[in-house]
Protein backbone atom coordinates (compact mmCIF):
# COMPACT_ATOMS: atom_id res chain seq x y z
CA UNK A 1 0.00 0.00 0.00
CA UNK A 2 1.52 3.56 -1.11
CA UNK A 3 1.18 6.12 1.36
CA UNK A 4 -1.43 7.67 -0.83
CA UNK A 5 -3.90 4.52 -0.74
CA UNK A 6 -5.20 6.19 3.01
CA UNK A 7 -8.89 4.62 3.82
CA UNK A 8 -11.62 7.45 3.92
CA UNK A 9 -12.19 7.21 8.00
CA UNK A 10 -14.26 10.06 10.22
CA UNK A 11 -12.45 11.97 12.24
CA UNK A 12 -13.15 12.49 15.76
CA UNK A 13 -14.04 16.09 17.00
CA UNK A 14 -11.42 16.86 18.80
CA UNK A 15 -8.41 14.90 17.15
CA UNK A 16 -6.62 15.73 13.77
CA UNK A 17 -6.96 11.85 11.28
CA UNK A 18 -7.29 8.37 11.62
CA UNK A 19 -7.28 7.42 14.98
CA UNK A 20 -5.08 4.37 13.95
CA UNK A 21 -2.24 6.93 12.74
CA UNK A 22 -2.49 8.97 16.47
CA UNK A 23 1.21 9.23 17.50
CA UNK A 24 2.82 9.88 20.91
CA UNK A 25 5.91 12.82 20.70
CA UNK A 26 9.20 11.48 19.98
CA UNK A 27 11.52 11.77 22.67
CA UNK A 28 13.80 13.78 20.86
CA UNK A 29 10.55 16.80 20.33
CA UNK A 30 9.98 15.78 24.15
CA UNK A 31 13.41 16.49 25.76
CA UNK A 32 13.57 19.78 23.48
CA UNK A 33 9.82 20.82 24.80
CA UNK A 34 10.91 19.83 29.02
CA UNK A 35 14.51 22.12 27.94
CA UNK A 36 12.07 24.89 26.82
CA UNK A 37 9.99 24.52 30.18
CA UNK A 38 7.07 23.49 28.42
CA UNK A 39 4.28 21.24 30.33
CA UNK A 40 0.60 20.36 30.02
CA UNK A 41 -1.49 23.09 31.33
CA UNK A 42 -5.70 21.88 31.84
CA UNK A 43 -6.63 18.51 30.41
CA UNK A 44 -8.97 19.34 27.21
CA UNK A 45 -12.71 19.21 27.96
CA UNK A 46 -13.74 15.57 26.59
CA UNK A 47 -16.45 16.12 23.65
CA UNK A 48 -18.77 14.41 25.23
CA UNK A 49 -18.90 16.66 28.41
CA UNK A 50 -19.28 19.58 25.78
CA UNK A 51 -22.44 21.54 26.54
CA UNK A 52 -24.47 22.20 23.27
CA UNK A 53 -27.56 24.90 23.36
CA UNK A 54 -30.82 24.07 22.24
CA UNK A 55 -31.07 23.98 18.11
CA UNK A 56 -32.65 27.28 17.07
CA UNK A 57 -33.82 26.13 13.56
CA UNK A 58 -37.96 26.72 13.62
CA UNK A 59 -40.21 22.96 14.04
CA UNK A 60 -41.57 24.16 10.35
CA UNK A 61 -38.41 24.41 8.92
CA UNK A 62 -36.86 21.64 10.21
CA UNK A 63 -40.07 19.43 9.05
CA UNK A 64 -39.70 20.90 5.38
CA UNK A 65 -36.41 19.96 5.78
CA UNK A 66 -36.80 15.95 7.06
CA UNK A 67 -39.50 16.63 3.97
CA UNK A 68 -36.52 16.93 1.34
CA UNK A 69 -34.25 15.06 2.58
CA UNK A 70 -35.67 12.06 4.94
CA UNK A 71 -35.28 11.74 9.14
CA UNK A 72 -32.12 9.73 8.68
CA UNK A 73 -30.45 13.04 6.92
CA UNK A 74 -31.30 15.88 9.23
CA UNK A 75 -29.49 15.47 12.61
CA UNK A 76 -29.72 17.24 15.75
CA UNK A 77 -27.40 14.59 17.45
CA UNK A 78 -24.42 16.20 19.71
CA UNK A 79 -21.69 14.17 18.26
CA UNK A 80 -22.82 15.45 14.51
CA UNK A 81 -23.02 19.27 15.83
CA UNK A 82 -19.60 19.24 17.64
CA UNK A 83 -17.81 17.26 14.53
CA UNK A 84 -19.31 19.83 12.10
CA UNK A 85 -18.15 22.77 14.70
CA UNK A 86 -15.39 24.92 13.09
CA UNK A 87 -12.57 23.40 11.21
CA UNK A 88 -8.81 22.42 12.27
CA UNK A 89 -7.37 25.44 12.69
CA UNK A 90 -5.22 26.11 15.73
CA UNK A 91 -7.63 28.10 17.41
CA UNK A 92 -11.16 26.24 16.21
CA UNK A 93 -8.95 22.96 18.17
CA UNK A 94 -8.21 25.44 21.25
CA UNK A 95 -11.75 26.29 21.35
CA UNK A 96 -12.77 22.93 21.31
CA UNK A 97 -10.34 21.54 24.04
CA UNK A 98 -11.95 24.50 26.39
CA UNK A 99 -15.48 22.72 25.59
CA UNK A 100 -16.60 26.00 23.57
CA UNK A 101 -19.29 24.74 20.89
CA UNK A 102 -20.45 27.98 20.75
CA UNK A 103 -20.15 28.10 16.84
CA UNK A 104 -21.88 24.35 16.38
CA UNK A 105 -24.47 24.17 13.89
CA UNK A 106 -27.91 23.41 15.05
CA UNK A 107 -28.75 20.63 12.32
CA UNK A 108 -26.69 18.72 10.03
CA UNK A 109 -28.14 17.79 7.24
CA UNK A 110 -26.78 15.15 4.30
CA UNK A 111 -28.20 15.51 0.99
CA UNK A 112 -28.03 12.59 -1.20
CA UNK A 113 -28.18 14.90 -4.75
CA UNK A 114 -27.66 18.19 -6.56
CA UNK A 115 -31.48 19.01 -6.45
CA UNK A 116 -31.75 18.08 -2.50
CA UNK A 117 -29.23 20.28 -2.72
CA UNK A 118 -30.99 23.26 -4.37
CA UNK A 119 -34.37 22.14 -2.47
CA UNK A 120 -32.60 22.84 1.11
CA UNK A 121 -31.27 26.22 -0.04
CA UNK A 122 -34.77 27.02 -0.79
CA UNK A 123 -36.48 26.33 2.28
CA UNK A 124 -33.00 27.96 4.20
CA UNK A 125 -33.54 31.15 2.17
CA UNK A 126 -37.35 31.16 2.88
CA UNK A 127 -36.76 30.46 6.38
CA UNK A 128 -33.67 32.52 6.60
CA UNK A 129 -31.51 30.01 8.10
CA UNK A 130 -27.95 30.04 7.43
CA UNK A 131 -25.86 27.50 5.63
CA UNK A 132 -22.58 26.33 5.93
CA UNK A 133 -21.28 24.12 2.85
CA UNK A 134 -19.22 21.51 4.22
CA UNK A 135 -17.11 19.23 2.21
CA UNK A 136 -14.08 17.92 4.62
CA UNK A 137 -14.60 20.11 7.17
CA UNK A 138 -10.67 20.99 7.59
CA UNK A 139 -10.59 24.75 6.99
CA UNK A 140 -7.82 26.39 8.78
CA UNK A 141 -9.15 29.88 8.48
CA UNK A 142 -12.41 30.10 9.85
CA UNK A 143 -14.29 29.40 6.69
CA UNK A 144 -16.40 26.31 8.42
CA UNK A 145 -17.94 29.72 11.08
CA UNK A 146 -20.68 31.92 9.55
CA UNK A 147 -22.02 34.94 11.72
CA UNK A 148 -25.21 33.74 13.30
CA UNK A 149 -26.63 37.04 14.04
CA UNK A 150 -30.30 37.98 12.03
CA UNK A 151 -30.58 34.29 11.03
CA UNK A 152 -33.17 31.60 12.40
CA UNK A 153 -30.20 29.20 12.80
CA UNK A 154 -27.62 27.41 11.34
CA UNK A 155 -27.30 24.67 9.57
CA UNK A 156 -24.08 22.43 8.33
CA UNK A 157 -24.76 21.19 4.71
CA UNK A 158 -23.01 17.80 4.76
CA UNK A 159 -21.92 17.27 1.24
CA UNK A 160 -20.50 13.14 2.27
CA UNK A 161 -23.35 11.62 0.15
CA UNK A 162 -22.28 12.98 -2.93
CA UNK A 163 -19.38 10.78 -3.45
CA UNK A 164 -17.62 9.46 -6.15
CA UNK A 165 -17.20 9.48 -9.95
CA UNK A 166 -19.71 9.99 -12.19
CA UNK A 167 -17.73 10.07 -15.60
CA UNK A 168 -14.46 9.69 -17.01
CA UNK A 169 -13.65 10.99 -20.59
CA UNK A 170 -10.47 8.98 -21.30
CA UNK A 171 -9.63 10.88 -24.56
CA UNK A 172 -10.30 13.75 -23.01
CA UNK A 173 -8.50 12.97 -19.55
CA UNK A 174 -11.32 14.91 -18.03
CA UNK A 175 -13.49 13.22 -15.10
CA UNK A 176 -16.66 14.32 -12.97
CA UNK A 177 -16.45 13.58 -9.25
CA UNK A 178 -19.25 14.72 -6.65
CA UNK A 179 -18.20 17.64 -4.31
CA UNK A 180 -18.15 15.36 -1.11
CA UNK A 181 -15.55 12.72 -2.70
CA UNK A 182 -12.58 12.67 -0.35
CA UNK A 183 -8.82 13.02 -1.20
CA UNK A 184 -8.17 9.24 -1.04
CA UNK A 185 -11.66 7.92 -2.50
CA UNK A 186 -10.82 10.34 -5.19
CA UNK A 187 -7.15 8.05 -6.42
CA UNK A 188 -9.22 5.52 -5.18
CA UNK A 189 -11.47 5.31 -8.18
CA UNK A 190 -9.15 7.44 -10.53
CA UNK A 191 -6.41 4.78 -10.43
CA UNK A 192 -8.84 2.24 -10.81
CA UNK A 193 -8.99 3.35 -14.34
CA UNK A 194 -5.35 4.35 -14.49
CA UNK A 195 -5.68 7.78 -13.70
CA UNK A 196 -4.96 10.49 -10.82
CA UNK A 197 -5.63 14.18 -10.19
CA UNK A 198 -1.95 14.61 -8.41
CA UNK A 199 -3.82 16.73 -6.13
CA UNK A 200 -1.80 15.67 -2.14
CA UNK A 201 -2.57 18.34 0.03
CA UNK A 202 -1.21 17.63 3.78
CA UNK A 203 -4.69 17.41 4.76
CA UNK A 204 -5.45 15.05 2.06
CA UNK A 205 -6.95 12.59 4.16
CA UNK A 206 -9.64 14.71 5.34
CA UNK A 207 -10.27 17.49 2.39
CA UNK A 208 -12.82 16.83 -0.30
CA UNK A 209 -13.15 17.60 -3.89
CA UNK A 210 -15.69 20.62 -3.31
CA UNK A 211 -13.55 21.99 -0.61
CA UNK A 212 -10.27 21.90 -2.47
CA UNK A 213 -12.36 23.77 -5.39
CA UNK A 214 -14.01 26.12 -2.90
CA UNK A 215 -10.75 27.18 -0.71
CA UNK A 216 -8.45 26.92 -4.27
CA UNK A 217 -6.41 23.98 -2.15
CA UNK A 218 -2.87 23.65 -3.70
CA UNK A 219 -1.08 20.44 -3.24
CA UNK A 220 2.16 18.91 -2.52
CA UNK A 221 3.18 17.93 -5.64
CA UNK A 222 1.72 21.15 -7.56
CA UNK A 223 5.09 22.04 -9.66
CA UNK A 224 4.09 18.96 -11.98
CA UNK A 225 0.20 18.95 -11.47
CA UNK A 226 -0.70 22.41 -10.64
CA UNK A 227 -2.97 24.37 -8.01
CA UNK A 228 -6.55 22.82 -7.89
CA UNK A 229 -7.84 25.44 -9.64
CA UNK A 230 -5.53 24.94 -12.58
CA UNK A 231 -7.20 21.10 -13.07
CA UNK A 232 -10.57 22.20 -12.90
CA UNK A 233 -12.55 22.14 -16.16
CA UNK A 234 -16.29 22.62 -14.79
CA UNK A 235 -18.31 22.87 -12.32
CA UNK A 236 -21.53 22.69 -11.24
CA UNK A 237 -23.06 25.36 -8.73
CA UNK A 238 -26.30 24.93 -6.49
CA UNK A 239 -27.51 28.39 -5.58
CA UNK A 240 -30.86 29.72 -3.62
CA UNK A 241 -31.45 31.00 -6.94
CA UNK A 242 -31.69 27.98 -8.91
CA UNK A 243 -28.52 25.99 -10.86
CA UNK A 244 -25.37 27.31 -12.35
CA UNK A 245 -23.40 25.26 -14.53
CA UNK A 246 -20.17 26.25 -15.94
CA UNK A 247 -17.48 24.97 -18.44
CA UNK A 248 -18.46 23.76 -21.92
CA UNK A 249 -15.09 23.76 -22.97
CA UNK A 250 -10.83 23.95 -21.87
CA UNK A 251 -10.92 27.49 -22.65
CA UNK A 252 -13.36 29.91 -24.45
CA UNK A 253 -13.30 33.60 -25.66
CA UNK A 254 -17.03 34.06 -24.64
CA UNK A 255 -16.63 36.87 -21.62
CA UNK A 256 -15.30 36.46 -18.15
CA UNK A 257 -14.60 32.87 -17.03
CA UNK A 258 -17.18 32.11 -14.18
CA UNK A 259 -15.49 29.36 -13.58
CA UNK A 260 -13.23 31.61 -11.42
CA UNK A 261 -15.97 33.43 -9.98
CA UNK A 262 -17.06 29.86 -8.13
CA UNK A 263 -13.35 28.52 -7.38
CA UNK A 264 -12.81 30.39 -4.20
CA UNK A 265 -16.01 31.60 -3.71
CA UNK A 266 -15.88 29.50 -0.27
CA UNK A 267 -19.48 28.42 0.46
CA UNK A 268 -20.68 32.28 0.05
CA UNK A 269 -22.29 31.91 -3.62
CA UNK A 270 -24.08 28.70 -3.92
CA UNK A 271 -22.76 25.22 -3.32
CA UNK A 272 -20.18 22.78 -5.47
CA UNK A 273 -22.11 20.01 -6.11
CA UNK A 274 -19.56 18.25 -8.65
CA UNK A 275 -16.39 19.45 -10.52
CA UNK A 276 -15.01 18.10 -13.74
CA UNK A 277 -10.90 18.15 -13.47
CA UNK A 278 -8.36 17.78 -15.42
CA UNK A 279 -6.38 14.14 -14.95
CA UNK A 280 -3.50 12.23 -15.74
CA UNK A 281 -2.44 8.81 -16.20
CA UNK A 282 -1.22 6.94 -13.27
CA UNK A 283 2.92 7.65 -13.24
CA UNK A 284 4.95 4.87 -13.75
CA UNK A 285 7.78 5.82 -12.05
CA UNK A 286 8.34 8.51 -8.80
CA UNK A 287 12.00 9.42 -7.85
CA UNK A 288 12.22 11.43 -4.51
CA UNK A 289 15.52 13.06 -3.51
CA UNK A 290 16.65 15.36 -0.62
CA UNK A 291 19.47 18.12 -1.41
CA UNK A 292 21.55 20.14 0.84
CA UNK A 293 22.12 24.07 0.59
CA UNK A 294 24.43 26.00 2.61
CA UNK A 295 21.35 28.80 3.33
CA UNK A 296 17.76 29.10 2.70
CA UNK A 297 19.01 32.12 -0.09
CA UNK A 298 21.40 29.66 -1.85
CA UNK A 299 18.36 27.61 -1.84
CA UNK A 300 15.95 29.63 -3.20
CA UNK A 301 18.30 30.95 -5.70
CA UNK A 302 18.16 27.31 -7.35
CA UNK A 303 14.74 26.87 -6.42
CA UNK A 304 14.06 29.88 -8.50
CA UNK A 305 16.49 29.06 -11.21
CA UNK A 306 14.23 25.89 -11.99
CA UNK A 307 10.79 27.39 -11.48
CA UNK A 308 11.77 30.19 -14.17
CA UNK A 309 14.23 28.40 -16.76
CA UNK A 310 13.04 24.70 -15.91
CA UNK A 311 12.84 21.70 -16.44
CA UNK A 312 10.55 21.54 -12.77
CA UNK A 313 10.39 18.52 -10.95
CA UNK A 314 7.17 17.56 -9.83
CA UNK A 315 7.53 18.18 -6.22
CA UNK A 316 9.83 20.79 -4.88
CA UNK A 317 10.24 22.42 -1.66
CA UNK A 318 13.00 23.88 0.33
CA UNK A 319 13.00 24.26 4.18
CA UNK A 320 14.86 26.85 6.00
CA UNK A 321 17.33 26.25 8.12
CA UNK A 322 15.30 25.97 11.60
CA UNK A 323 12.75 23.75 9.67
CA UNK A 324 15.25 21.68 8.53
CA UNK A 325 16.89 21.30 12.18
CA UNK A 326 13.56 20.44 13.35
CA UNK A 327 12.48 17.67 10.45
CA UNK A 328 9.24 18.21 10.93
CA UNK A 329 7.96 16.22 7.84
CA UNK A 330 9.13 13.10 9.90
CA UNK A 331 7.84 12.80 13.53
CA UNK A 332 10.07 9.32 14.02
CA UNK A 333 13.00 11.77 13.88
CA UNK A 334 12.09 15.46 14.47
CA UNK A 335 14.34 17.34 16.39
CA UNK A 336 17.24 15.19 15.13
CA UNK A 337 17.64 17.18 11.88
CA UNK A 338 20.75 18.40 10.24
CA UNK A 339 22.76 21.63 9.60
CA UNK A 340 22.23 23.78 6.60
CA UNK A 341 18.80 23.63 4.36
CA UNK A 342 16.87 20.58 3.10
CA UNK A 343 15.42 20.76 -0.38
CA UNK A 344 13.11 17.63 -1.60
CA UNK A 345 12.78 16.75 -5.30
CA UNK A 346 10.81 14.72 -6.40
CA UNK A 347 9.85 13.23 -10.04
CA UNK A 348 6.89 11.43 -11.42
CA UNK A 349 6.01 10.48 -15.01
CA UNK A 350 7.06 8.01 -17.72
CA UNK A 351 11.15 5.92 -17.31
CA UNK A 352 12.11 8.37 -20.00
CA UNK A 353 10.64 11.40 -19.32
CA UNK A 354 11.70 11.20 -15.59
CA UNK A 355 15.33 10.61 -16.49
CA UNK A 356 15.65 13.34 -18.84
CA UNK A 357 14.31 15.71 -16.24
CA UNK A 358 15.60 14.13 -13.36
CA UNK A 359 19.09 14.75 -14.98
CA UNK A 360 18.47 18.39 -16.08
CA UNK A 361 17.30 19.33 -12.94
CA UNK A 362 20.01 17.37 -11.34
CA UNK A 363 22.69 19.36 -12.95
CA UNK A 364 21.10 23.35 -11.99
CA UNK A 365 21.10 22.60 -8.41
CA UNK A 366 24.78 20.93 -8.55
CA UNK A 367 25.74 24.35 -10.66
CA UNK A 368 23.73 26.05 -7.97
CA UNK A 369 25.86 25.04 -4.86
CA UNK A 370 23.20 21.90 -4.25
CA UNK A 371 24.75 18.68 -2.30
CA UNK A 372 22.65 15.41 -3.46
CA UNK A 373 21.63 13.82 -0.42
CA UNK A 374 19.99 11.07 -2.31
CA UNK A 375 16.50 9.14 -2.46
CA UNK A 376 16.58 7.89 0.98
CA UNK A 377 16.34 11.75 1.94
CA UNK A 378 13.38 11.74 -0.59
CA UNK A 379 11.78 8.72 0.71
CA UNK A 380 11.31 9.80 4.11
CA UNK A 381 9.72 13.17 3.37
CA UNK A 382 7.42 11.32 1.10
CA UNK A 383 6.42 8.68 3.37
CA UNK A 384 5.72 11.00 6.34
CA UNK A 385 4.35 13.52 4.45
CA UNK A 386 0.79 13.12 5.95
CA UNK A 387 2.27 12.92 9.22
CA UNK A 388 3.24 16.49 10.30
CA UNK A 389 -0.24 17.16 11.28
CA UNK A 390 -0.58 14.19 13.58
CA UNK A 391 2.07 15.83 15.77
CA UNK A 392 -0.58 18.73 17.11
CA UNK A 393 -2.67 17.67 19.13
CA UNK A 394 0.42 15.71 20.91
CA UNK A 395 1.96 19.17 21.33
CA UNK A 396 -0.70 20.31 22.66
CA UNK A 397 -1.20 18.36 25.07
CA UNK A 398 2.23 18.87 25.89
CA UNK A 399 1.56 22.49 26.34
CA UNK A 400 3.08 24.00 23.47
CA UNK A 401 0.93 26.43 20.54
CA UNK A 402 1.99 25.42 17.02
CA UNK A 403 0.24 27.46 13.99
CA UNK A 404 1.23 27.65 10.59
CA UNK A 405 0.57 30.54 8.40
CA UNK A 406 1.16 31.09 4.36
CA UNK A 407 1.29 33.50 1.84
CA UNK A 408 2.63 34.36 -1.58
CA UNK A 409 4.82 37.12 -3.46
CA UNK A 410 6.69 37.95 -6.33
CA UNK A 411 10.24 36.52 -6.02
CA UNK A 412 12.27 39.91 -5.87
CA UNK A 413 10.22 40.21 -2.76
CA UNK A 414 10.68 36.50 -1.27
CA UNK A 415 13.62 37.22 1.35
CA UNK A 416 11.93 40.12 3.04
CA UNK A 417 8.33 38.89 2.94
CA UNK A 418 10.13 35.67 4.58
CA UNK A 419 11.95 38.46 6.90
CA UNK A 420 8.98 40.25 7.80
CA UNK A 421 6.53 37.58 9.20
CA UNK A 422 9.19 36.40 10.93
CA UNK A 423 10.19 39.39 12.84
CA UNK A 424 6.84 40.02 13.15
CA UNK A 425 5.56 36.74 14.50
CA UNK A 426 8.63 37.00 17.41
CA UNK A 427 8.11 40.30 18.15
CA UNK A 428 4.20 39.72 18.90
CA UNK A 429 5.46 36.80 20.98
CA UNK A 430 8.10 38.19 23.05
CA UNK A 431 5.23 40.21 24.58
CA UNK A 432 4.23 37.00 26.40
CA UNK A 433 8.28 36.45 27.65
CA UNK A 434 8.63 33.63 26.35
CA UNK A 435 10.44 31.45 23.75
CA UNK A 436 9.53 31.02 20.45
CA UNK A 437 10.33 29.32 16.70
CA UNK A 438 9.35 30.09 13.47
CA UNK A 439 9.84 28.32 10.33
CA UNK A 440 9.51 28.65 6.85
CA UNK A 441 9.43 26.35 3.74
CA UNK A 442 9.14 26.80 0.45
CA UNK A 443 6.60 25.01 -1.84
CA UNK A 444 5.00 25.92 -4.54
CA UNK A 445 6.48 27.68 -6.98
CA UNK A 446 5.79 29.70 -10.00
CA UNK A 447 7.69 31.53 -13.06
CA UNK A 448 7.52 34.55 -11.02
CA UNK A 449 7.30 34.07 -6.95
CA UNK A 450 6.88 31.14 -4.35
CA UNK A 451 4.61 30.48 -1.53
CA UNK A 452 5.87 30.86 2.06
CA UNK A 453 4.16 28.23 4.53
CA UNK A 454 5.69 29.30 8.01
CA UNK A 455 5.04 26.79 11.12
CA UNK A 456 5.10 28.81 14.80
CA UNK A 457 5.88 27.12 17.67
CA UNK A 458 6.17 28.59 21.84
CA UNK A 459 5.01 27.81 25.25
CA UNK A 460 0.86 28.02 25.17
CA UNK A 461 0.24 30.86 27.72
CA UNK A 462 -2.27 31.17 29.69
CA UNK A 463 -4.66 32.05 27.34
CA UNK A 464 -3.62 30.14 24.10
CA UNK A 465 -6.24 32.06 21.72
CA UNK A 466 -5.12 35.16 22.42
CA UNK A 467 -1.57 35.10 21.88
CA UNK A 468 -1.96 33.23 19.08
CA UNK A 469 -4.74 35.81 18.02
CA UNK A 470 -1.81 38.41 18.45
CA UNK A 471 0.78 36.80 16.58
CA UNK A 472 -1.33 35.99 13.63
CA UNK A 473 -2.44 39.75 13.60
CA UNK A 474 1.24 40.78 13.66
CA UNK A 475 1.64 38.36 10.92
CA UNK A 476 -1.07 39.56 8.71
CA UNK A 477 -0.01 42.88 8.86
CA UNK A 478 3.83 42.28 8.28
CA UNK A 479 2.24 40.06 5.34
CA UNK A 480 0.02 43.05 3.80
CA UNK A 481 2.79 46.18 4.61
CA UNK A 482 5.21 44.29 2.32
CA UNK A 483 2.86 43.99 -0.45
CA UNK A 484 1.97 40.11 -0.75
CA UNK A 485 -1.20 38.11 -0.94
CA UNK A 486 -2.92 37.01 2.66
CA UNK A 487 -2.72 33.05 1.34
CA UNK A 488 -1.82 30.99 -1.16
CA UNK A 489 -3.85 28.07 -0.58
CA UNK A 490 -5.60 27.92 2.75
CA UNK A 491 -8.23 30.77 1.13
CA UNK A 492 -9.85 33.60 3.25
CA UNK A 493 -12.76 32.54 5.75
CA UNK A 494 -13.27 34.87 8.52
CA UNK A 495 -10.08 34.94 9.56
CA UNK A 496 -8.41 36.61 6.21
CA UNK A 497 -11.41 38.64 5.42
CA UNK A 498 -10.29 41.78 6.49
CA UNK A 499 -6.85 41.86 5.62
CA UNK A 500 -8.46 39.99 1.48
CA UNK A 501 -10.52 43.29 1.79
CA UNK A 502 -7.94 45.53 1.75
CA UNK A 503 -6.23 44.02 -0.95
CA UNK A 504 -8.75 44.27 -3.21
CA UNK A 505 -10.12 47.51 -2.04
CA UNK A 506 -13.56 48.62 -1.47
CA UNK A 507 -14.49 48.51 -5.31
CA UNK A 508 -13.35 44.69 -5.24
CA UNK A 509 -15.39 43.59 -1.77
CA UNK A 510 -18.82 45.46 -3.78
CA UNK A 511 -18.21 43.82 -6.81
CA UNK A 512 -18.17 39.95 -4.27
CA UNK A 513 -21.18 41.71 -2.39
CA UNK A 514 -23.01 42.35 -5.99
CA UNK A 515 -22.74 38.97 -7.06
CA UNK A 516 -23.43 37.46 -3.79
CA UNK A 517 -26.73 39.27 -3.91
CA UNK A 518 -27.38 38.26 -7.00
CA UNK A 519 -27.11 34.31 -6.07
CA UNK A 520 -28.09 34.75 -2.64
CA UNK A 521 -30.51 37.98 -2.15
CA UNK A 522 -31.37 36.69 1.39
CA UNK A 523 -27.89 36.32 2.19
CA UNK A 524 -27.93 32.79 4.04
CA UNK A 525 -24.79 31.24 2.25
CA UNK A 526 -22.16 31.34 4.82
CA UNK A 527 -22.66 35.14 6.13
CA UNK A 528 -19.64 36.69 7.37
CA UNK A 529 -17.30 34.25 5.22
CA UNK A 530 -14.87 36.13 2.42
CA UNK A 531 -16.46 39.77 2.75
CA UNK A 532 -18.17 41.11 5.72
CA UNK A 533 -21.68 41.12 5.41
C1 LIG B 1 -3.53 19.70 8.76
C2 LIG B 1 -3.98 20.51 7.59
C3 LIG B 1 -3.18 20.59 6.47
C4 LIG B 1 -3.59 21.35 5.37
N1 LIG B 1 -2.81 21.35 4.25
C5 LIG B 1 -3.23 22.01 3.15
C6 LIG B 1 -2.46 21.96 1.96
O1 LIG B 1 -1.41 21.32 1.88
N2 LIG B 1 -2.94 22.63 0.89
C7 LIG B 1 -4.12 23.32 0.93
O2 LIG B 1 -4.50 23.89 -0.07
N3 LIG B 1 -4.84 23.39 2.05
C8 LIG B 1 -4.44 22.74 3.15
N4 LIG B 1 -5.21 22.78 4.29
C9 LIG B 1 -6.44 23.58 4.31
C10 LIG B 1 -7.70 22.80 3.81
O3 LIG B 1 -7.48 21.44 3.87
C11 LIG B 1 -8.03 23.21 2.40
O4 LIG B 1 -8.54 24.53 2.41
C12 LIG B 1 -9.07 22.31 1.70
O5 LIG B 1 -9.21 22.74 0.36
C13 LIG B 1 -10.41 22.33 2.36
O6 LIG B 1 -11.17 21.26 1.83
P1 LIG B 1 -12.38 20.65 2.64
O7 LIG B 1 -13.01 19.64 1.76
O8 LIG B 1 -11.94 20.18 3.95
O9 LIG B 1 -13.29 21.93 2.74
P2 LIG B 1 -14.11 22.48 3.99
O10 LIG B 1 -13.19 22.72 5.14
O11 LIG B 1 -15.30 21.63 4.20
O12 LIG B 1 -14.57 23.89 3.40
C14 LIG B 1 -13.65 24.90 3.08
C15 LIG B 1 -14.47 26.15 2.67
O13 LIG B 1 -15.16 25.90 1.46
C16 LIG B 1 -16.58 25.88 1.67
N5 LIG B 1 -17.06 24.69 0.97
C17 LIG B 1 -16.77 23.40 1.25
N6 LIG B 1 -17.35 22.60 0.37
C18 LIG B 1 -18.03 23.38 -0.49
C19 LIG B 1 -18.83 23.12 -1.61
N7 LIG B 1 -19.04 21.88 -2.05
N8 LIG B 1 -19.39 24.17 -2.25
C20 LIG B 1 -19.18 25.43 -1.83
N9 LIG B 1 -18.43 25.74 -0.77
C21 LIG B 1 -17.86 24.72 -0.11
C22 LIG B 1 -16.79 25.80 3.16
O14 LIG B 1 -18.00 26.39 3.56
C23 LIG B 1 -15.56 26.50 3.69
O15 LIG B 1 -15.74 27.90 3.65
C24 LIG B 1 -4.81 22.05 5.42
C25 LIG B 1 -5.63 21.96 6.55
C26 LIG B 1 -5.21 21.19 7.63
C27 LIG B 1 -6.10 21.09 8.82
Amino acid sequence: MSELDLPVVDFAPDRWGNPEHAITLPESLQATLDALGIHPLAAPVAPEDVALGASAVPAATRTALVEALGAPYVSDEAVDRLRHTRGWSTPDILKMRAGDASDAPDLVLRPGGHDEVVEVLRICSDAAVAVVPYSGGTSVVGGLTPGHEGFHGVVALDLGRLEGLTSLDAVSRTATLRAGTRGPRAEELLQADGFTLGHFPQSYEGASIGGYAAARSAGQSSAGYGRFDDMVVGLVLATPRGTLELGTAPKSAAGPDLRQLVLGSEGTLGVITSVTVRVRPVPTVRVFEGWRFASFEAGAEAVRRLAQDGPLPTVLRLSDEVETALNLADPASAGSGSSGCLAITGYEGAPDEVAARRAAATSVLLELGGELLGEEAGEKWRTGRFHGPYLRDPLLDAGALVETLETVTFWSNVPRLKQAVTEAVQGALLVYELPSLVMCHLSHVYETGASLYFTVACPQSEDALAQWGSAKAAANAAIRGVGAAITHHHGVGRDHRDTYAEEIGPLGVDVLRAVKATLDPAGILNPGVLVSR
